[in-house]
């Protein structure tokens, strides 16, 4: 709870890098009551979901997961692509996953992976099968528009490798393609990650938001958009009341520890949800220096905060997600998140044996979380 609101945290990241008892101790350090883990593909396990569903085994209540798509697809299955995603997402669907989180908007993995355009007739299967059965997408499209420009990217966006030169896809032929998507498929129950990255250009998201009413943007960080939202406030804060109904609150938690393998501290986690619940709740200007959180930016700078009603609070903070999802959180099936681990580690033999990067393949992780299944 925080100021006696429910915080429903629609984007949070875990892998078993971090121990379950620490994951906990993160939520319940932020106040998080229940919190969507959104898994992205991992490159030495291929797979964390089964990670993910352990901690949804603990917290049956609190958590929610949104499996990524198998990444070995891209491989050996680029000419039925669609189709084989499609299966993917019942099978997560049948072993309890709530939905899927897309990472491949984001262009060094879509780079990494060689995903195909997202509106080539191969993804077509796919897309229809999520807007038929309404099985909802969480969607990292793009990145702020600065990584796409040498002179403007901050230097911590440098340091990640994340300056995006002519052989990664361009931001707006990415927005092209995902609108092309919606365009052929206009019911998919799609959250849109940091805003869309569209917090400067907050018209061009109204359009897109008024189109397609089963599409939300959640708050996550990226902090750019703080500061976009400070630096127009008036419209910023018109823009809230107008879509109080389609924005969600998220964070990023454990980012680091899936990223780095090394989870972030308990006060920088925090720092980083009251980030979000400050600039939403408070009025009063305050300072971000550079020490705040990770991936935050160079030099200290103040967000000048919206401080929206309790009305529209509330709705942030967990009504949008709870009505946007729809049902408590879906049940586990053992034996079906079982049969997924055991096709990893097949999968994961056979992609080593191909590989000549010298990468190290996390068996080991995957069989400790097979036994650790087994005893549920
Ligand atoms: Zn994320």
């Amino acid at each position: 709870m925080f100021n006696d609101m429910k915080i429903v945290d629609c984007h949070i990241h875990y892998s078993s890098n971090i121990p379950v008892d620490e994951m906990i101790r993160i939520l319940d350090y932020c106040d998080t009551d229940i919190a969507n883990i959104v898994v992205v593909p991992d490159r030495a396990k291929l797979s964390a979901v089964q990670d993910a569903l352990i901690l949804k085994h603990k917290l049956p209540d609190r958590i929610y997961v949104f499996a990524s798509l198998d990444a070995s697809n891209y491989f050996t299955k680029k000419k039925t692509l669609g189709k084989a995603m499609a299966k993917y997402a019942l099978r997560m669907r049948e072993a309890g996953c709530d939905g899927i989180k897309m990472i491949e908007g984001k262009p060094q993995i879509r780079k990494m992976l060689n995903v195909p355009s997202f509106d080539a007739p191969v993804w077509d299967p796919y897309f229809a099968f999520m807007e038929d059965t309404a099985f909802p997408i969480l969607w990292h499209v793009n990145d702020p528009e600065e990584f796409w420009d040498k002179d403007k990217i901050p230097k911590w966006a440098m340091e990640q490798n994340w300056l995006y030169d002519e052989t990664y896809v361009n931001n707006e032929q990415q927005y092209e393609e995902v609108l092309n998507v919606l365009k052929k498929h206009p019911d998919l129950k799609i959250i849109f990650a940091h805003f869309f990255f569209l917090s400067k250009q907050l018209d061009r998201l109204s359009e897109i938001l008024d189109k397609y009413q089963n599409v939300y943007v959640d708050l996550t960080p990226g902090i750019e958009m703080y500061i976009n939202f400070s630096e127009n406030k008036e419209k910023a804060t018109a823009f809230f009341e107008k879509y109080q109904d389609r924005i969600m609150y998220g964070t990023d938690i454990g980012t680091k520890g899936v990223v780095d393998g090394k989870s972030a501290s308990k006060e920088e986690e925090k720092r980083r949800a009251d980030l979000v619940k400050r600039y939403i709740s408070s009025k009063a200007d305050f300072v971000i220096d550079e020490h705040y959180s990770y991936l935050m930016h160079d030099n200290d700078f103040t967000l000048s905060p919206l401080g929206l009603s309790k009305k529209i609070q509330k709705k942030i903070f967990s009504q949008n997600f709870l009505d946007f999802i729809g049902h408590a959180p879906y049940e586990i099936n053992i034996n079906k998140v079982l049969a997924e681990v055991r096709k990893t580690i097949i999968k994961l033999c056979l992609m080593k044996i191909g590989d000549k990067s010298g990468i190290k393949y996390d068996f080991a992780s995957l069989k400790k979380a097979y036994k650790q299944l087994e005893k549920i």
